[in-house]
This record gives structure tokens, C-alpha cells and sequence, in this order.
């Protein structure tokens, strides 16, 4: 359970690890890590130890992790950041690009994840409401399964503009990193454009050898060339999304429905049942089941490399 967090979060981080182990984590004592760019305070440490009886980790990141990327020059993301400020939130926040860059290319290289297998990220001040009988992790080693999500939103087109031409520009140049079949469709529209459909990364859970694959360190190092984490504000979330999409099959990917989950901006309250039957949320809140990217990951499936090329050109 990994979560990047900062200290005046204490009281959401407090709240969501309260969450998990109720609903799930109380049964198996998974450890905790929390990561900060600063050191975490000795009141945060012994707070967070109150609350929970399974061990926590806590961990500074590594300096060079977390800072200008050195393929973009200073005076272009000020500008950057002074052209965006309005135009879309955490359009003027270098803050935030800073964690949108560490998510994506470094988080599952912290010396803390180095023996886990998979992770489940969680954020402070999200909602879990429903009993988990069962364990994810185990559930998706039996069944090949590489990445979860249970929430999955549009982006905004303005954070994203160059994303999916870098990708295409990826994908021409490192054809023999990518797999024989992939879900790229989903991601892909037909007229070759973004979809802006992305797994939701705020909960994610997934099996670290796919982040540290050597497909995904050329995407990212890749994308980290282009620069733009920062002269845009490319998200973790369709970074994490349009990898996932274009180097897996969808039998790898799968959603948890049973999750109901909240994170400012959406809910999903599952509907089924056997399922709703265990949690708290009410249905009228359930975005999942009128999404469109949902919509859309139900209707594409697979394609061969040869067709995803054709696409990316
Ligand atoms: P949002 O979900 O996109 O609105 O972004 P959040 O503010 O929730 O940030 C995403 C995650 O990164 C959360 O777990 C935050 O606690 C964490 N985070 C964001 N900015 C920082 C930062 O500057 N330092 C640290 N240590 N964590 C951060
Ligand atoms: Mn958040």
C-alpha cells in the first residue's frame, strides 16, 4: 500500500489507512509506505502508527528523483507555467509537475518498493466503501493480471496536447519494444487522435515488473525528453494509461467493480447486488456505469502490432 504524501496531509492519510484496513488490510497487515520529498515529521510518523497495526515505512525520496527534469531549461517552464496558470488546474503549480513526473518515472524505484511485486496506491482524503473479501494482489498473480483500476475519467485535452504525438513518435522509432497484440484502441480513436480516456492513478493497483520493464523506462524516458511534464502538465494517470494501452493486452488489465471508491471529482458505487450488498455508498453515485471510457473498454479489444503501427504513424 504506497502512498506519496506530504506532511500537512496527515489528517487524509490518517483517514484513508483507517479505511483500507476496515475494509480489507485488517485481514493480511500488507506494510504501508509513505513517501515525502521532505522529511516526514515526528508527530506524522507516530500519528500514522496510531492508526494502524500493520507495519509502515516511511521514506524520503531520492534528491535527483524529484526536480527539474534536466531535457527542459528553466526559462521555457516559468513561461510555461505563467501561459497555463488559468487555463486549467495546476496549470501554474511546479509542485505538481514535479509529482506527476516522480509518479510516473521513478515512484516504483525508491529503495522502499524494492522487494514488492505489485502496488496499491492510495492518496489521502479518498473514500473506500466496501468491504473487500478477498485479496486483489493474489487474485490478480492467478490471473495474469498486470494492472487495476476502478475509476476511469476523460482528461482534459489542454494538459495533454503534445502526449499522444510523443507516444506515436515513441512507438515508430522502438517498434521491437512493443508486444505482438495490444489494447493501443483504447486509447487510439479513428481518427488516430487521443481518446483522453485514462485509468484514474489515485487508486491503481499493479504489478511493479510491468513499471520497470524496459518498454516503459524507454517510454518514459522518452516522454521525460520531450518535456512535457513540464511545459505541459502531463498526469501519472495517462502516462500509466496510454502505456498500459499500447504494451498490454486487455485480458492484463482489469477493473475492479467491486471497489467503490471516491476521490474529489468522481465516485464509484458499484451496482451489483453481490457486490453492493457490502458497501455504504448509495447508487445514485455510480459514474462508472455511464462513463464513456468505460463504455469504450467494454466495446474495442486487441489488436497486432502491425495494425497498432499503422495507427501510431
Ligand atoms: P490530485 O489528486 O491530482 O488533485 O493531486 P493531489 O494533490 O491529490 O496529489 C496526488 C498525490 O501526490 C497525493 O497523494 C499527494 O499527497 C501527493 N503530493 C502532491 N504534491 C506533493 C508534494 O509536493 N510533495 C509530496 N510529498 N506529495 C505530494
Ligand atoms: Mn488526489
Amino acid at each position: 500500500m504506497v502512498a506519496l504524501v506530504r506532511n500537512k496531509e496527515l489528517d487524509g492519510i490518517r483517514s484513508t489507512i483507517r479505511q483500507v484496513d476496515d475494509r480489507f488490510n485488517r485481514n493480511y497487515n500488507y506494510p504501508y509506505v509513505l513517501l515525502n520529498d521532505e522529511d516526514f515529521t515526528s508527530e506524522f510518523k507516530e500519528k500514522v502508527r496510531a492508526i494502524t497495526t500493520a507495519p509502515v515505512y516511511f521514506g524520503k525520496l531520492p534528491n535527483e528523483h524529484w526536480g527539474l527534469s534536466p531535457h527542459v531549461t528553466e526559462e521555457k517552464v516559468k513561461e510555461a507555467l505563467e501561459r497555463n496558470r488559468d487555463r486549467y488546474i495546476y496549470g501554474g503549480s511546479y509542485s505538481y509537475r514535479l509529482m506527476c513526473r516522480y509518479q510516473s518515472g521513478f515512484i516504483h524505484k525508491h529503495p522502499l518498493l524494492k522487494d514488492l511485486d505489485y502496488y496499491w496506491r492510495i492518496e489521502p482524503d479518498v473514500k473506500y466503501f466496501c468491504d473487500l473479501p478477498y485479496d486483489p494482489f493474489r487474485y490478480m498473480r492467478d490471473k495474469g493480471l498486470v494492472y487495476g483500476y476502478t475509476i476511469s475519467p476523460m482528461e482534459k485535452p489542454e494538459t495533454v496536447e503534445s502526449l499522444w504525438d510523443t507516444t506515436r513518435a515513441w512507438m515508430m522509432e522502438n517498434q521491437e519494444l512493443l508486444p505482438e497484440e495490444s489494447f493501443i484502441q483504447w486509447v487510439v480513436n479513428e481518427k488516430a487522435k487521443y481518446t483522453m480516456c485514462h485509468f484514474w492513478s489515485n487508486f491503481e493497483i499493479v504489478d511493479l515488473s510491468f513499471y520497470r520493464s524496459e518498454a516503459y523506462e524507454s517510454f518514459f524516458q522518452y516522454l521525460d525528453r520531450a518535456g512535457g511534464f513540464f511545459y505541459e502538465r502531463w498526469g501519472d494517470a495517462p502516462v500509466h494509461s496510454i502505456a498500459a494501452a499500447i504494451l498490454l493486452r486487455k485480458d492484463q488489465i482489469h477493473w475492479f467493480e467491486d471497489v467503490g471508491y471516491h476521490h474529489p471529482g468522481y465516485t464509484h458505487c458499484p451496482r451489483k447486488p453481490e457486490m453492493s450488498a457490502r458497501c455504504i455508498c448509495s447508487g445514485s453515485s455510480n459514474y462508472m456505469y455511464r462513463s464513456m471510457c468505460k463504455r469504450r473498454f467494454d466495446k474495442v479489444g486487441d489488436i497486432p502490432k502491425s495494425q497498432a503501427l499503422i495507427l501510431a504513424q
